[in-house]
Parts: structure tokens; sequence; C-alpha cells
């Protein structure tokens, strides 16, 4: 059985003092009533104190990008190595932001997954399609291809996430059919790439409380990467319970 998990992105949001007292108002909530193992993803500046405030809690923190190598002439880069001296466990890698808006190639990607294992972090791979690339009926081929070139030569633990990138941040979700279709379809391609079918598989793209009972519901739904609602205590808290 694949592990769950609520992966809260924070994106470029939340400053040390409001992450601090996000934890502290999550601190404060049974957490261990829902099933998924909580992940939150603060940005670089806050993670020395997120992990310090999240440390008697089960709440694990994980980074939202990093470089593809360990050291180097790379001003303003930061690599897993030390990500995980600071105490992350987990790095997103693959956003479809970082794709798009920072030009990052499947071959960087796939090099940041290598070096990411070899430093102890577990990543979580995004991968999904454009609108343009569903509408022209490329979805399985597009999904295909950055799981090839993302995952060759990867070996070690890791959790992909499917965010179809036309319903991150748009309040769109993808609906259940399409979801149960679309995570078939990636279940599929991994047996194909021979990849055991206890990796998780998480679902992002405007989830809320109002949508994730129905999301989780869905086969091969391994949990949720959560962006706008996870700026929200209450709305993050509500989707974690209904994992
Ligand atoms: C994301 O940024 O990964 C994401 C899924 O954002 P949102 O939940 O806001 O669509």
């Amino acid at each position: 059985m694949a592990n769950k998990y609520c992966v809260a992105n924070w994106k470029m949001n939340f400053n040390s003092q409001q992450g601090k007292e996000f934890i502290s108002s999550l601190n404060s909530k049974d957490l261990n009533n829902g099933q998924s193992q909580i992940i939150l993803c603060p940005s670089f500046t806050s993670i020395f104190s997120i992990v310090d405030a999240s440390k008697n809690s089960t709440v694990r923190i994980g980074a939202q990008n990093m470089h593809f190598e360990n050291s180097g002439a790379f001003t303003g880069e930061v690599s897993a190595n030390m990500l995980n001296e600071l105490g992350v466990n987990f790095v997103i890698l693959g956003h479809s932001e970082r794709r798009h808006i920072f030009g990052e190639s499947d071959k960087m990607i796939q090099s940041k997954m290598i070096q990411s294992i070899e430093n102890g972090l577990i990543p979580i791979l995004c991968i999904g399609e454009k609108l343009s690339d569903r509408e022209s009926g490329n979805t399985k081929k597009v999904l295909r291809s950055q799981l090839e070139f993302g995952l060759e030569n990867v070996s070690g633990e890791y959790i992909i996430a499917y965010e179809p990138v036309w319903a991150i941040g748009t309040g769109k979700s993808a609906t259940s059919e399409m979801v149960a279709e679309t995570h078939g379809v990636i279940r599929n391609i991994l047996a194909d790439l021979s990849i055991h079918d206890n990796v998780s598989l998480l679902y992002g793209g405007s989830v809320s409380p109002e949508n994730a009972s129905q999301l989780s519901a869905v086969q091969y739904v391994d949990g949720f990467l959560i962006g706008g609602a996870s700026l929200d205590v209450e709305k993050f808290y509500n989707i974690y319970l209904d994992l």
C-alpha cells in the first residue's frame, strides 16, 4: 500500500513569523485523526524556524526547490545537502511554476531527483499537462515523457504529484473522473517503466475543503499537493481530515 501525504506548498508566501503562527495553530489540532503524513513546504528563509517549530509534532518539512549540483559556483542557489542539514525531509521538484516560469528542463529535474535522493531527501516529482496538451489529446504523451525523463536512472524513494497546469491556482480542479482516468494512465506508465505500485501518487490543482473528500475517494489518489488552500490552517486541516 502506498503511503498517504497531505502536502502544503506555501510558494512565496508567509515569512517565518506567519509560518510559525500557522504551525502553532495546526499543532493545537488533533493530528492523529487523519491517515496521511502532513508535509509543510515553506520558503527557504523560513525553513530553519519552521523545522524548529515542528520538532515536537508529527508534521514534516519539505523545500519547494533545490539546485541539481551539491556545491559550487551557483550564486543564489541552495543544495540538497544544505536542506538535509537543516532537518528537511522532502523537496518538491519540477513544479509547473519552476518548469514554465523559470524554464526548468526535464534534464535539470532528473538531475535534481538523483541529487536529492543521494542527500537523504524524498523528492516529490510534479508532472502535468497544459490545457493545450489536454485539448489536443496529448495528455498521455506529455505525462509519459515527463516520467521517462524525470525518473531516468533514479532509484530510491520518491513521490509523484499529478498537477494539471490548467488546474493550479485557477479554482478549477480536475473532476474526479479526470483524476481517476489520468491517475490510471500514470499507474500504467509506471508499470511499463517497471516502477513498483507503492510509489505514492498525489493530486494537486485547486484542492479545497469543498472537493477534497470526493477527490480523495478516487482510486490511486494517495494524497494532495495543496497551494492556495494550504495558506489557511482551517481549510488545510479540513482537507487533511478528508484524506
Ligand atoms: C500547487 O501550487 O502545487 C497547487 C496545486 O496550487 P493550488 O492548490 O493553489 O491550485
